[in-house]
């Protein structure tokens, strides 16, 4: 199996991998409270996960690398679990700035902004959108529970989606380190898996903590979860994600002239 790890590699493997037009995979997570049953590298373990089992899938038809994570993402509203550790969200574009800045002097100009944190999602549709125009790349960020819906939901069998320590995260967590879940407890942790955490009104949005929407850091019913729904889980986002990395639609230069406004066809307009 030919290697997809970034830091594995040497200096001039990943120029050659430039030179090919790889597609590199960013995964950005977090480290935060997930309930006092999961460690809080859930996001990150889960989002390193499935760009390894992406990129692998994909390698038949587009070279793929995958970078080490960027662990620390936005959780402000988990801080008052404890176990959570925060970026400000003008670092966090920052960080994320200069990560694919760096990829961009390096040769690469296809990336894949992987989320596997719900709390970094519009920020990284932000950060897609800016570094896009301002390194004239073609950036595509992606959150794994919202690119992968279609697949995961039949694949649970207590909730529609991924939500927070729930069915979903938990299998992956038992399927990837089960000496780290703390299994003993499992049936008593369940909160209802649709908590009215971000909205107000009808289809507005307000901050609020976690805690807000559940007392013990779990959203879902994490006592459903088993391995073996964690491995099919993976798989299939992993699935999801690689058809994205290798549709080549996805990845048509936003700077090449055809895309520029045409100036009197209103049609395209949008
Ligand atoms: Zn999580």
């Amino acid at each position: 199996m030919s290697e997809v790890l970034w830091e594995r590699m040497k200096a001039h493997e990943l120029r050659d991998l430039a030179a090919k037009n790889a597609v590199v995979i960013v995964p950005v997570a977090s480290i935060e409270q997930h309930g006092p049953h999961l460690p809080t590298m859930t996001d990150t373990r889960i989002g390193r996960e499935i760009a390894v089992r992406a990129a692998r899938r994909a390698s038949p038809k587009r070279v793929v690398v995958v970078t080490p994570v960027v662990w620390c993402g936005l959780s402000e509203h988990h801080m008052s679990f404890g176990g959570t550790i925060t970026l400000s969200p003008e670092t966090f574009q920052r960080v994320l700035r200069d990560v694919v800045g760096a990829l961009v002097r390096l040769g690469f100009h296809d990336i894949l902004l992987s989320n596997s944190h719900g709390g970094n999602h519009i920020a990284m549709q932000h950060a897609a959108e800016t570094l896009s125009i301002e390194l004239r790349a073609t950036i595509i960020a992606t959150t794994y529970l919202r690119e992968a819906a279609e697949a995961i939901t039949p694949l649970l069998d207590d909730q529609a989606g991924v939500h927070h320590a729930c069915e979903a995260e938990t299998s992956m967590m038992l399927a990837l380190e089960p000496d780290l879940v703390d299994a003993s407890a499992l049936d008593r942790l369940a909160t209802p898996a649709d908590p009215p955490l971000l909205l107000a009104g009808k289809a507005s949005f307000r901050w609020r903590p976690f805690s807000g929407a559940t007392r013990n850091g779990v959203i879902g019913n994490p006592a459903r979860a088993t391995a073996a729904k964690g491995e099919s889980l993976l798989d299939a986002i992993a699935g999801a994600l690689a058809d994205l990395v290798t549709d080549g639609a996805n990845w048509a230069n936003p700077h090449a002239p055809s895309n520029e406004f045409r100036g009197a066809d209103r049609s395209n307009r949008g």
